[in-house]
């Protein structure tokens, strides 16, 4: 079976885990402080503060900036749900606004319109864009509206972890980017997650909440405020110290092989039947999703498909559709689409030409 992804472990990776699990340091210790430092330098901020999973460092970024009852975030329509969970969870409302329908991000128009038209009655706080699938975000459009209506940015970089925007990385053009480590996502500890800042008080304060609200001077331990434990351990965090120097190279090989899709499925795409996104510059490509031709019975597609030996699957969800968030305010079009007719498609870096080309055969197959 050709699955939709497969994390990428060396051997030298999984004896580096054994090592840490023989040294005794289990947590919080020389690995996750040396990872934190080699991710601060890949994403050129000045600080990076572990997380155990992507979910995890989205609630610490809202609870560090103080955001709770009363007041408004403004999420995607399309994404994981945990980007407005987190939102919930804080007490917060989450107001969700439609993507765009090629690159299946936030869409600029809806969001300066919301924001413009805001009238409570709680209170407009922070935008989470989110990097969905790997795509950049306009962020100096998100940058300009949030700063001409005092709004912070938590960047939803969770499946975006080398995705830049005008050459910067992605997570660390707003006031805080979260990144998941999921091995779903490019570079995998198994569960885990990160946040970029450049603000080192905010990153102080992160500290803090990630473990129990505590802070130590010396010897001297002093609980501050309520925190959490969203600690990452040691033997996760070598993990990805073995990944990250691979993370560009794997980065490329996934846009080379997007483009092998493209030309092979050139005629489904002429004839209508499937779309393939937008390109982006700068996209990551942790995820390929299609969009399917109303006609297709997708449930069927990747019946068939699976049959042939390929897993696909949809690609995220839209917010406002799923019971949870279907009182949403504003009506999700290209969202709700997105979710009713896309497809993702195997990427990752050590699926070779040869395996896009029976992909494609088999989805020429099953679409004729
Ligand atoms: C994966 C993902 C998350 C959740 O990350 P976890 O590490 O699984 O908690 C959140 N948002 C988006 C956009 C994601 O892709």
């Amino acid at each position: 079976m050709i699955k939709l992804s497969q994390p990428n472990i060396s051997d030298a990776a999984i004896e580096a885990v054994v090592d840490v699990l023989k040294s005794g340091n289990l947590v919080q210790g020389v690995q996750c402080e040396a990872f934190e430092y080699e991710l601060a330098e890949y994403l050129g901020c000045s600080d990076v503060v572990l997380a155990s999973s992507g979910t995890a460092a989205l609630h610490l970024a809202l609870l560090s900036l103080g955001i709770g009852p009363g007041d408004a975030v403004i999420v995607p329509d399309f994404t994981f749900p945990a980007t407005a969970n987190v939102v919930k969870i804080t007490g917060a409302t989450s107001v969700i606004v439609d993507v765009d329908r090629d690159t299946y991000t936030l869409s600029i128009e809806n969001l300066e319109s919301v924001i413009r038209d805001w009238n409570g009655p709680d209170q407009l706080k922070a935008i989470m864009p989110v990097h969905e699938f790997g795509c950049p975000v306009q962020m100096d459009e998100v940058n300009r509206l949030a700063k001409e209506h005092s709004l912070f940015v938590v960047e939803d970089a969770a499946c975006a972890l080398g995705a830049t925007y005008k050459g910067t990385k992605v997570g660390t053009l707003g006031d805080i980017g979260c990144f998941s480590f999921h091995p779903r996502k490019t570079l995998t500890t198994g569960e885990g997650g990160a946040l970029a800042t450049n603000s080192p008080s905010l990153a102080k304060r992160l500290r803090r909440l990630r473990s129990h609200g505590m802070e130590r001077t010396g010897s001297q331990v002093q609980f501050i405020e309520p925190g959490l434990n969203y600690r990452m351990t040691d033997f996760q965090a070598v993990l990805g110290r073995h990944q990250l120097p691979d993370l560009d190279k794997w980065i490329k090989d996934r846009a080379a092989l997007v483009e092998v899709y493209r030309s092979e499925l050139s005629a489904l795409e002429q004839r209508g039947i499937i779309k393939l996104p937008a390109r982006v510059e700068g996209h990551s490509w942790q995820t390929l999703m299609i969009t399917l031709d109303a006609e297709v019975n997708r449930d069927e597609l990747i019946k068939s498909m699976r049959g042939k030996g390929t897993e696909v699957n949809l690609g995220a969800q839209s917010l406002s559709s799923i019971g949870i968030y279907s009182d949403s305010k504003f009506k999700c079009k290209n969202g709700s689409y997105l979710y009713q007719s896309g497809l993702a498609l195997p990427l990752y870096e050590n699926l070779d030409r040869s395996g896009v080309n029976t992909i494609s055969g088999s989805l020429i197959k099953c679409l004729k």
